[in-house]
């Protein structure tokens, strides 16, 4: 099997939320698709590490939020790769709650929705949720994952079901070769001569330190 037939599917950017008791807690999806549109109903995929599962699971209710290409990539790095066990990822942001759940109206749209089902995978939940509420945003086009990777080059959470494993890749020979240099907390790379000593990862907004050559 050949796993980069997967990137020619088409997938969205979420950011997928609940509650966890009163507090709220989120994680970046990518596997979202409405199911049916009388009653609207919609599928998550959400890796059964990603501390935001047990939570659509205690509450039975989750919403998403449709990222637009112009939406702040650093919403990726803040709710993709973190986890809501180790810290608040709602610290210093603002955010709206619709129906008691936490969404950024900001970019696309979003959908509150209760779970009416779900399927286990080995590694991934599949909630089925019935929609509650939904609107769209100010901002278009939505960002696709492919646009996320090809011009914001950012990478897959290893939460992702389409993360493929570094090994598993064979990268693209560039016409000209420049260096690069790999956020050791999210994966974004880095391409130029020297990585400047200011530099500020675009996707998780953490310093050059933290940056290795690749
Ligand atoms: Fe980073």
């Amino acid at each position: 099997m050949n796993p980069k037939v997967f990137h020619n599917l088409s997938y969205g950017v979420y950011i997928t939320t609940s509650l966890d008791g009163q507090r709220p807690v989120g994680c970046v999806t990518n596997s979202i698709m409405q199911i049916t549109s009388q009653p609207a109903t919609v599928a998550v995929s959400v890796n059964h590490n990603n501390y935001t599962n047990g939570c659509i699971e205690k509450s039975g209710r989750f919403a998403f939020s449709i990222l637009a290409e112009g939406s702040d990539p650093s919403l990726i790095g803040r709710f993709g790769f973190q986890s809501s066990r180790d810290v608040d990822k709602f610290q210093g942001i603002s955010c709206d709650y619709v129906n008691g759940l936490p969404v950024f109206k900001e970019g696309c749209g979003y959908v509150v929705c209760k779970v009416i089902g779900k399927m286990e995978t080995a590694t991934h939940t599949v909630f089925l949720g019935q929609v509650e509420e939904g609107e769209v945003g100010p901002l278009t086009p939505a960002m696709t994952y492919s646009y996320y990777h090809n011009v914001i080059r950012g990478k897959s959470p290893k939460n992702a079901p389409t993360y493929i494993p570094e090994e598993e890749k064979k990268e693209t020979v560039q016409a000209v070769p420049k260096a690069k240099w790999v956020c050791k907390i999210c994966g974004y790379v880095y391409e130029g001569d020297s990585l400047p000593e200011d530099f500020i990862c675009p996707i998780c907004k953490h310093p050059a330190s933290d940056f290795e050559r690749a």
